[in-house]
């Protein structure tokens, strides 16, 4: 029974237990949710002001207290300082004016010791009498401090105070309050923190801020920086793009506008030498083209001789104006001065050249200090472009002058060179002149002797070189042209030549060379021949064409050519050989009767010595018989018998040889002595001969004035007059002046045998038998030959032998030595005869000759 008394009230006691601790457990989920949430807000509220309330609450629900306050200490001054109060006692503003007073309190206490601290009032009262700390405030009956740690340090005190004696702080209670503390310092911190954080934000914020600042404003000088340099680039290209200079001033103007307002724009350049002003580039709202200054006293002026940019405002101008800096020489209209002007001068390493201006009126605009630095920046670009481009026209103008002064020295010159070539040319005109005169034949205007010889020479080497390129040589010879001198003057005689020359040239082919030697002596050079045949041929021609008779000024004129032939020949060294055989085979020709050609055999070399000069040292060596060849000696009755073999030793020239010696005679005088040389031997060799008679045949120099005086002389030695018949040709006696014919006949009176030699050649003058009183006729072989072959001559013949008879002239005939040759001329009637029969033979052997006779 006792246990079921017991077990009721057990169980009552338990119930009330467990009705106690469900209340305490429930009061602690409470407290425990409170908790956390004030641990969730301490770790995310913003500012501890959010706290306290959250605090407080906590406190008023689990706590009795209606007091709580709490303390921070500043890290600055050390002073504990109100951060939360709520007092239901003390108000706010007493709590907040006894802030600084927290140290020395119970508050301050607690801080020091850094332990909760647990007073009721008497505690309280006992420990400020101890003098542990003031008592401050309204006492409470129960007050509790709980320091406020971080991180081991102490920063606050949390307190709480309750007025009521009957309610004091439980252990849990303390230990909610000091939970409550280490929440506080949690939330304290991240504030803290994220103040700190916050200020570090801000700062930094700041700073960006003002980096930024910074970059814009260094954003903002580099645009301005690349703007300007955009500006001087465009500057500097005008030195080489713009134009002219114009050019240049009129982009500078666009490219100040760009940059400030230029409206009014003008360069101004300056000389220093000459001290003035120019404005070559003036663009103005009132002034057109200003004319240019001395240096005088504007604003220009200004700019110039203070080198800096100048910047005027009506103030300044002023003021310019009154201290005398600026002098206006006339007024200037109000209206028309400018409101803002801007100034800056061209400066270049050789001082100011000049300035550039821009200027506003009535205030359109001002110019500020950055339109001045701009402005002043620019000016060194531009005045670097304008002084380029005006060293370049300066450089131009020295260039054009330049030029302009070659131009005319060049012409000059081109004037000179043109004299001069007009000098060189008259005198290269003068030099072909000379020339052509030196190797020219004034009168026929043929090649001269020089010429022809200088072309043979070249013509006989490349012969040697070239043995088929045959040439040939023809000599050519007048027949009888003193005649036609002698009738109509030496005029017509010259006029005859000049036609001839020009018949000749007719005659022969291109690379032919017609030359004429002087007198009536012509030659021919005949080059690229394959036969002798064909310089024959060309002969030919030149004969047949001298045939015709010539007509001078009504009468007509009868020449005709001998012509000697020489035709190449390996044997050839020098040119004189082949002129030498040219000239000789000539001779032949002409004394073969004229009017014909004979072409050279190495045969006539015979006749002509090696050495030709001079004649008299060439007689010496002449050997006897050749000498005395030239004398036919005749008996009485012109019998042979008495006949020196006279061709002897000279078959073929004969007689002629005398006109060989003539030939080689270089002037009259020689020619005289070679002559009376001869006529000294001729009588010596014809005495000792004791002949009858010689005949000698004698020049009609012989009878001309004063040479008539040696020649009698040189007769009256001999003994016998009759001993030698002098013997001159009739052709020269026919064109002998009257002088000699004079001389003539007075030789015949004065007893000398005299004779006419190769009568008839060409023409029968009768009249020259009558006239004179020959002792003896020898008639050519032409005119024998002609006997023989044409009846027609035979008149002449009686005509000869008529007169000859009364004059009781002899009278021999010459010809070929052949039989019938003698028989015909017997049959005319001719006594004698002197003959050779050297032109039947062919071969022209040496082999013959015998005169064979002088017969009857
Ligand atoms: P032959 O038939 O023997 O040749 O006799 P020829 O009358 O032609 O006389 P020769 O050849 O011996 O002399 C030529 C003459 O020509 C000598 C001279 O009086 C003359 N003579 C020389 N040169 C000139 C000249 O330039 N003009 C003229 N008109 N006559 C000249
Ligand atoms: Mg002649």
């Amino acid at each position: 029974m006792e246990d079921k008394l017991t077990v009721p009230s057990n169980l009552a006691h338990q119930n009330k237990r467990l009705k106690a601790l469900l209340k305490k457990y429930k009061h602690a989920h409470h407290l425990q949710n409170a908790l956390i949430l004030l641990s969730e807000q301490a770790s995310t509220v913003a500012e501890l002001t959010l706290l306290y309330p959250a605090i407080h609450d906590i406190l008023q629900k689990y706590v009795p207290s209606k007091s709580f306050y709490v303390v921070l200490s500043n890290r600055h001054t050390n002073l504990l300082e109100l951060s939360y109060f709520s007092d239901e006692k003390d108000g706010l503003a007493i709590a907040l004016n006894q802030h600084n007073s927290f140290n020395e309190g119970a508050t301050g206490y607690v801080f020091k010791q850094g332990k909760t601290t647990y007073f009721t009032k008497q505690q309280m009262q006992d420990a400020a009498n101890n003098g542990l700390f003031k008592a401050l405030g309204t006492p409470a009956e129960h007050w509790i401090g709980v320091p406020v740690f971080q991180e081991k340090s102490i920063i606050g005190v949390l307190a709480a105070q309750s007025y009521d004696t009957k309610q004091g702080y439980s252990p849990q209670q303390i230990q909610l309050l000091e939970v409550m503390s280490l929440y506080l310092a949690t939330a304290i911190e991240r504030v803290k923190k994220r103040e700190q954080l916050e200020a570090e934000v801000k700062v930094r914020t700041q700073a960006l801020t003002q980096s930024n600042a910074a970059l814009n404003l260094e954003v903002e000088q580099r645009k301005r920086a690349l703007q300007r340099q955009q500006i001087l680039f465009k500057i500097s290209e005008l030195a080489t793009q713009a134009k002219n200079i114009d050019d240049v001033y009129l982009q500078l103007h666009e490219i100040i506008k760009s940059i400030t307002y230029a409206d009014n724009l003008y360069i101004a350049l300056y000389n220093k030498d000459s001290g003035w002003l120019s404005f070559p580039y003036y663009v103005d709202e009132f002034k057109k083209n200003p004319q240019s200054r001395r240096f005088s006293k504007g604003y220009s002026e200004l700019v110039i001789s203070t080198e800096e940019t100048q910047l005027i405002h009506p103030d300044r101008a002023k003021a310019l104006i009154q201290d005398g800096t600026v002098q206006r020489t006339s007024p200037v209209p109000e209206k028309q001065m400018a409101t803002s002007w801007l100034g800056a001068p061209l400066k270049t390493s050789q001082g100011v050249i000049g300035l550039i201006v821009c200027q506003a009126y009535n205030n359109k605009h001002i110019f500020s200090q950055d339109d001045c630095e701009l402005i002043t920046f620019v000016s060194h670009q531009i005045a670097t472009v304008l002084q380029t481009k005006l060293a370049n026209i300066a450089l131009k103008k020295s260039h054009q002058e330049l030029e302009f002064r070659v131009d005319e020295k060049t012409k000059e010159l081109r004037q000179a060179n043109l004299h001069l070539q007009m000098q060189i040319d008259e005198r290269k005109k003068i030099e072909q002149q000379l020339y052509h005169d030196a190797h020219h034949d004034s009168l026929t205007g043929l090649a001269n002797r020089s010429l022809f010889l200088t072309q043979l020479e070249k013509t006989l080497q490349e012969y040697h070189r070239f043995v088929e390129q045959h040439f040939a040589v023809l000599f050519i010879d007048l027949d009888k042209f003193k005649s036609i001198n002698d009738q109509l003057g030496h005029h017509a005689g010259d006029q005859f030549l000049i036609s001839v020359s020009k018949l000749f040239s007719q005659c022969i082919r291109e690379h032919d060379l017609l030359a004429r030697l002087g007198g009536d002596e012509f030659v021919i050079l005949l080059t690229h021949l394959t036969e002798p045949q064909q310089a024959e041929d060309v002969a030919n021609r030149i004969i047949n064409l001298m045939a015709e008779p010539f007509c001078f000024k009504g009468s007509s004129l009868q020449s005709g050519a001998s012509i000697g032939i020489t035709y190449s020949n390996q044997s050839y060294k020098n040119t004189d050989e082949i002129i030498r055989d040219a000239d000789a085979a000539m001779y032949y020709a002409k004394n073969s009767g004229r009017n014909r050609y004979e072409l050279f055999h190495p045969l006539l070399t015979q006749a002509i010595p090696e050495q030709q000069s001079p004649v008299l040292h060439y007689l010496e060596q002449l050997p006897m018989n050749f000498r005395s060849s030239e004398i036919i000696t005749l008996d009485e009755n012109c019998q042979s018998e008495s006949l020196l073999e006279a061709f002897g030793e000279h078959p073929i020239l004969g007689y002629t040889s005398f006109d060989i010696l003539k030939k080689f005679a270089c002037d009259k005088e020689q020619h005289l002595n070679v002559e009376l040389q001869l006529l000294q031997q001729a009588y010596t060799q014809t005495s000792n001969a004791n002949l009858n008679v010689g005949l000698l045949p004698c020049s009609s120099l012989l009878l001309a004035h004063p040479e008539f005086n040696l020649f009698t002389d040189a007769l009256s030695q001999c003994e016998n007059k009759t001993q030698l018949c002098l013997l001159f040709d009739e052709q020269e006696i026919r064109y002998a002046s009257a002088t000699q014919i004079e001389n003539l006949k007075q030789l015949s009176l004065n007893g000398y045998s005299i004779g006419l030699n190769n009568f008839a050649k060409d023409k029968c003058e009768l009249n020259l038998l009558s006239e004179i009183d020959f002792d003896y006729l020898l008639l050519s072989s032409t005119f024998s030959k002609r006997i023989l072959q044409q009846a027609s001559y035979d008149l002449q013949l009686q005509g000869v032998l008529a007169i000859t008879k009364i004059k009781n002239t002899k009278v021999i005939a010459k010809g070929p030595a052949i039989l019938n040759f003698r028989a015909l001329l017997d049959k005319h009637g001719l006594g004698f005869f002197i003959g050779k029969q050297s032109a039947l033979n062919s071969s022209l052997q040496p082999s013959i000759s015998h005169s064979e006779s002088l017969q009857r």
